[in-house]
């Protein structure tokens, strides 16, 4: 009985980790992963629908260059995605009129400072 937990600790040390090492091996991703969002700023169309359909406010308009090869120059509002407060639910996807906002299977924003998190629409090809 007194070799337990003893026991336990010399069979835990001789197992393989469970862990993966990241970012060289990555998880392999199901088909209806929901990751990272990709806007297309040329076809956006500024309606603020993403931003009004969230359910956790994740999303504000903040002012962007529009592309001057579709669009008239000039500053308008696009989405600003704060990755921290995303529940990768999809409802953006779905209200776009567009099909300009996607949730790619893109895994790669890990970061060191939160802030980073909150993404500009021009981080978000
Ligand atoms: S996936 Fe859901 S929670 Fe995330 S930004 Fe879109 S609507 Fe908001
Ligand atoms: S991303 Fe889509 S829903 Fe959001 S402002 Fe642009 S067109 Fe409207």
């Amino acid at each position: 009985m007194a070799f337990g937990p003893v026991e336990k600790v010399v069979k835990q040390a001789f197992k393989e980790p469970f862990t993966l090492e990241f970012p060289e091996h990555k998880e392999e991703l199901t088909d209806n992963y929901r990751g990272i969002h990709k806007l297309d700023m040329r076809t956006c169309i500024n309606c603020a629908a993403c931003a009004r359909i969230c359910p956790n406010q994740t999303i504000v308009m903040v002012e962007g260059e529009a592309d001057t090869a579709f669009k008239p120059a000039g500053t308008k509002l696009f989405p600003e995605i704060n990755l921290e407060r995303c529940l990768f639910c999809a409802l953006c996807e779905e209200v776009c009129p567009t099909d300009c906002l996607v949730l790619s299977k893109s895994t790669d924003f890990e970061v060191y400072d939160r802030r980073d998190l909150i993404k500009r629409p021009e981080e978000l090809k």
